[in-house]
């Protein structure tokens, strides 16, 4: 399962802001790996670059000293809309006669396709095939004048899931959905302000924490400050897989540490699915805070029963037959002489098409493991996600099509346990209101079709804008 994208945004007068943004996206690589980019201005043009890859691969030191500025941007991709090709590398840039924006987006714009066929009959062109491009056409598109104003509207008109930073050649912009699906934090640094998808982006770079980005709210950091401009409060519906695996573990979100959440996760399984066991292990890495949670209240000691290799990249796009067959081997390397003849309590994130785990099981079980019971951090994941989360179609979902009896006898584990969904909101520690748990319960924030209810999402957005300082 794979998530859409990291964003980052910073406006710092006298800092190198190329390299900030470079350590930025760098703390940000888990929530993309296809392509990376960066944007910067001056008060004159925007200048960019972006390239395929991981950030590391991306930038070379020459690219980064082409990039000054003292605002900027920087992108992450995962691909959910639009195809693996340089051309859907973000941030996107989008003219007009008066104006000029590069924009970064996490998320999925579900009427993306009627906005496009609207946008190019009125003349405007489009070079990728990504949503964000959308957005960026449909904010130079308003009729509006100021900025905030222009970005309402666009928020008006789109449908979906969206935390974006935006730059033009004076303004740095953060802007999150009216439900907040995906996070989005703000930070200050050094007399200048930052913007990023998680808190760990800040930490990194020396970033003090300040706030969230309110669901609904535009926030505009300019010479003359910071400035929040929000639409009346509405349903919030945070995305409650940041919490189980999207988000980095020493991520803060919503004023909770997702290495707390996740230990609590293990607590919580512990008691819900108690089993005797020798062992306990998390699968690397994601699982690894809940696999020490429940090893804390079972009482079983805790191993590292599988070493992860981190520098795995998707070295082929076209692997031949031999590394397919190696598949999660190249992957996780099991501590034979620790595991083998234990009766293992294997903690892992969550299952969705249930394609990885059998690898993992017999990886196990070929090491010697004489006994695997599964504990899952969420619950049994039954419905699609419309909100850009790259899960699978309903019919890939092996809990749509299976019992849990049956689920555990496909896996070939002696036991299975999915934590309840009110034990997952009692270890995030957030009320239930909080968040989508629509892929556990089918109950989506804004009522689908597949498509969204555009009036439901307006509704969240009705009532003038109100203007503040941060
Ligand atoms: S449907 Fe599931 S994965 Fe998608 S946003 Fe909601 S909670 Fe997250």
């Amino acid at each position: 399962m794979h998530e859409s994208c990291g964003v980052f945004g910073i406006f710092a007068p006298g800092i190198d802001i190329a390299r900030i943004i470079f350590y930025a996206l760098f703390a940000l690589q888990h929530r993309g790996q296809e392509s990376a980019g960066i944007a910067v201005a001056n008060g004159g043009d925007i200048k960019s670059h972006t390239a395929m890859g991981l950030v590391s691969q991306a930038f070379a030191e020459n690219d980064l000293a082409l990039l000054r500025g003292r605002i900027g941007i920087g992108h992450n991709r995962y691909s959910t809309t639009g195809s693996t090709k340089l051309t859907n590398a973000q941030p996107v840039i989008a003219k007009s006669e008066e104006l000029t924006i590069a924009l970064a987006h996490n998320g999925n714009i579900v009427n993306a396709k009627s906005l496009h066929d609207e946008l190019e009959g009125r003349g405007y062109s489009f070079y990728s095939t990504t949503d964000s491009e959308i957005i960026a056409n449909l904010i130079l598109a308003s009729p509006a004048k100021k900025l905030e104003e222009k970005i309402e509207y666009a928020m008006r008109r789109l449908q979906g899931v969206y935390s974006l930073t935006i730059l033009t050649k004076d303004k740095l912009i953060g802007v999150r959905d009216p439900l907040g699906v995906r996070p989005l934090c703000l930070g200050s640094i050094d007399g200048g302000w930052a913007i990023a998808s998680e808190t760990c982006a800040l930490d990194h770079i020396g970033a003090d924490y300040v706030r969230e980005v309110e669901p609904g709210e535009i926030i505009v950091i300019d010479g003359e400050g910071v400035r929040s401009f929000k639409g009346k409060g509405g349903k919030r519906a945070l995305c409650i897989f940041e919490y189980i695996y999207f988000a980095r573990p020493d991520s803060v979100i919503e004023g909770k540490l997702l290495y707390q959440a996740r230990l609590a996760m293990g607590e919580m399984l512990a008691q819900e699915y108690p089993v005797d066991a020798d062992l306990v292990m998390g699968i690397p890495d994601s699982a690894t805070a809940a696999g020490i949670g429940y090893s804390n209240a079972s009482g079983i000691p805790y191993c590292e029963g599988l070493l992860k290799n981190r520098y795995v990249g998707r070295t082929f796009i076209e692997p031949d037959q031999r590394i397919r067959e190696l598949g999660v081997q190249l992957k996780f390397n099991p501590l034979s002489r620790m595991i083998s003849g234990k009766r293992l309590v294997v903690v892992d994130d969550s299952i969705v098409r249930g394609t990885t785990t059998p690898r993992v099981v017999s990886l196990l079980k070929k090491a010697g493991a004489a006994e695997v019971h599964l504990r899952i951090c969420a619950p049994p994941i039954r419905y699609p996600c419309f909100f850009g989360v790259d899960m699978a179609t309903q019919w890939e979902l092996i809990a749509a099509r299976k019992t849990i009896p049956e689920i555990r006898d496909f896996l070939n584990v002696d036991s299975l346990g999915y934590l309840s969904l009110d034990g997952l909101i009692r270890a995030v520690g957030l009320p239930r209101e909080t968040f989508c748990l629509a892929c556990f319960n089918g109950e989506y924030p804004i009522p689908v079709q597949i498509g969204m209810d555009k009036l439901a999402l307006e509704a969240s957005l009705k009532g003038e804008l109100s203007e503040s300082k941060v």
